[in-house]
């Protein structure tokens, strides 16, 4: 695609990278029929293809628009336009920097900014978090229907191996899933430890920045990578193997802090190498198959829900799948496997009214062939998926 960029785009710092994305869509539109938020809105301007060109009209010298904005936010970005492309071209690194220019020069109102700061302050707020989750959980018997399901249900703490090994990884703990589902890091901890490997979890629920990306606060993200990697830098120093991570939304963007900071005299070496430790809880299990010993409930029959940041964010597609196929699980056949379930990140919470339409699309198409448990890699589709679900939804790890 042929670019001429406005004088003010061209001297910023994102020049380069808006160039050579740009020049690579060949406007083919491709990416519209595997776009969610294309397919649900029937728009050419809620499709990748028609994105790309807004943004591109913005780069060119029109201004920034509420319009523009409205369809930029409206994307998931949940990157299956990227899996489509051809032409490989990097669609969500466009997003990330026109959204962040175009939100300078037109900024959100206060009640939009309120708002999305209050999300992030909230999900981040460790204790106040959790007791406002015990407390809903207390309460649910009184709320409405509606409501309730979007509580769940109190997980009894399992014990946790204290065992040493000379093989350590890190492991993010995160920032909501010790209060709604601590037994995911706790099984895959004591999975671990069976395997020879001892896992260090910080006692801080740091967040690894997503949140914060998603609700347009890149400064207040990149304060919560510096202070996370400041954290684990003296257990890497200390010879950690990798730095694991359960959810597959927190590991999309610890993989990403390399290009996040590189830019950064005092942190680029070392977010680097933060990214090239990272491993998703899935490659390290499976590098283990052959010890995983056959569960009490296998022979169930489990539909995968691949998180779109697993799939189209990692490159992990159909891993979680074999993984249970090897160790008995009969495994449901998926309609549209590659849409996203609406979580995205904050997005269910910033766009309710398409991630419910999402929702039901998902568990209708995870559902054809009935399966008795439906099993995920992220807590934001795990809770998404289970406020419509009749069949539980779980960390794939609990089957293991
Ligand atoms: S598939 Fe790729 S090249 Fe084609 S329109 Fe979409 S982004 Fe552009
Ligand atoms: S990231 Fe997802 S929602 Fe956004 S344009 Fe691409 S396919 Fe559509």
């Amino acid at each position: 695609m042929q670019t001429r960029l406005d004088p003010k785009i061209s001297k910023s710092r994102h020049a380069e990278a808006i160039e050579s994305i740009l020049r690579k869509c060949v406007h083919c539109g491709f990416c519209n029929a595997t776009c969610p938020t294309y397919q649900l809105c029937g728009d050419e301007l809620d499709g990748p293809r028609g994105r790309i060109y807004q943004m591109k009209q913005y780069f060119e010298g029109e201004p920034a628009n509420a319009e523009m904005l409205k369809h930029l936010d409206r994307c998931l970005t949940c990157r299956s336009c990227e899996t489509t492309c051809p032409s490989g071209v990097r669609y969500s690194h466009l997003l990330e920097i026109g959204k962040e220019m175009i939100e300078v020069d037109l900024p959100r109102s206060r009640f939009d900014r309120l708002r999305r700061a209050g999300i992030v302050r909230f999900i981040n707020s460790g204790w106040v978090f959790a007791s406002a989750i015990r407390i809903g959980q207390a309460l649910a018997w009184m709320l409405p229907p509606a409501l309730r399901r979007s509580v769940p249900a109190r997980q009894v703490a399992l014990p946790r191996s204290q065992a040493q090994h000379s093989r350590k990884v890190l492991m993010l703990a995160g920032c909501v899933q010790p209060a709604l589902t601590p037994n995911t890091n706790t099984r895959a901890i004591n999975l671990l430890d069976k395997l020879g490997i001892q896992v260090i979890e910080l006692q801080q629920n740091l967040c690894c920045g997503a949140a914060a990306m998603h609700t347009s606060e890149p400064d207040y993200a990149l304060r919560q990578v510096k202070q996370l990697i400041d954290h684990w830098w003296p257990h890497i120093e200390a010879g950690v193997e990798a730095i694991v991570v359960t959810a597959t939304g927190c590991g999309v963007n610890v993989r990403d802090y390399a290009r996040l900071l590189a830019d950064d005299p005092a942190y680029a070496d070392k977010a680097a190498r933060v990214s090239s430790l990272y491993r998703d809880l899935i490659e390290v299990v499976e590098a283990h198959s052959d010890a995983l010993e056959v569960p009490a409930a296998a022979g169930r029959r489990v539909a995968v829900h691949t998180p779109c940041t697993m799939q189209h964010g990692l490159g992990l597609n159909l891993r979680v799948e074999r993984l249970l196929a090897g160790v008995g699980y009969q495994i449901c056949r998926i309609e549209e496997a590659h849409l996203c379930c609406g979580s995205a990140g904050t997005y269910s919470m910033l766009q309710p009214a398409i991630a419910s339409r999402l929702r039901q699309n998902k568990l209708r198409a995870l559902g054809v062939d009935l399966p008795d448990v439906i099993a995920t890699a992220n807590i934001g589709c795990q809770l998404q998926l289970a406020q419509g679900a009749s069949t539980p939804v779980v960390h794939w790890i609990e089957l293991v």
